[in-house]
């Protein structure tokens, strides 16, 4: 089985990706854990140079980049674990993509399209859980929190149409997204995220 996780940062990913491991390990469920942009030696080296507020590159080239980090992720580590029989959980995927360069930053989803089926050969999560909060939300935890990276420290409006661009791929896609509201207490929160994984299991 294949799950991403993906949200706005300060959505809460981290706290319930703790909570995803627990359940997972729990039942014995073997998994590898993994995240994009990064994932592998390489893909970690392209994330760092993506984070950095230094880096400077066109729309085109962040967007290739993430489908380069992503071909080696698949290929070295997301492949090799489906195939071995394994749960895997990715910390963001392409839809990230389609949300964050696509909703983000305007570069059109066709073209995002063109190096999705290049990439990944039809190979898709079995489960997306979306955790959506309002930017109000979102806004408040970051700023509580750490650093902002090259795409935290961008304004409201790019976040607004980043939430909107991922809501839009999961009313698209209904089958393989759970839309979790992340802006309530933690327990409902998680008692949707086990609900959702129960039901992948059971699939
Ligand atoms: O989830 P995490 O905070 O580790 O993601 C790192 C950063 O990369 C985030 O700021 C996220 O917004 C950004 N990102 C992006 N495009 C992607 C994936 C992640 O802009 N395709």
């Amino acid at each position: 089985r294949f799950i991403t996780l993906e949200g706005l940062d300060g959505a809460g990913k981290s706290t319930h990706l703790a909570f995803i491991r627990d359940w997972l390990a729990e039942r014995r469920i073997e998994t590898v854990f993994t995240r994009e942009p990064g994932g592998t030696p390489l893909g970690e080296k392209l994330r760092e140079l993506l984070l950095d507020v230094d880096t400077e590159a066109t729309l085109d080239t962040e967007t290739l980049l993430m489908f380069a980090g992503r071909m080696e992720h698949i290929a070295r580590v997301i492949e090799p674990a489906l195939a071995a029989g394994r749960w895997l959980v990715s910390d963001r995927f392409t839809d990230a993509t389609f949300a964050y360069q696509g909703g983000g930053r305007g570069v059109a989803a066709e073209r995002i399209r063109v190096l999705e089926d290049w990439v990944q050969q039809g190979l898709q999560p079995d489960l997306t859980l979306l955790l959506d909060v309002p930017l109000s939300v979102s806004q408040a935890r970051m700023a509580a929190s750490r650093t902002l990276d090259r795409f935290e420290q961008e304004a409201a409006d790019f976040h607004e149409r980043v939430r909107a661009a991922y809501l839009a791929r999961a009313a698209a896609e209904p089958a393989r997204f759970a839309v979790i509201d992340a802006s309530r207490d933690i327990a409902s929160i998680q008692r949707d995220i086990a609900t959702h994984l129960a039901a992948l299991k059971e699939r």
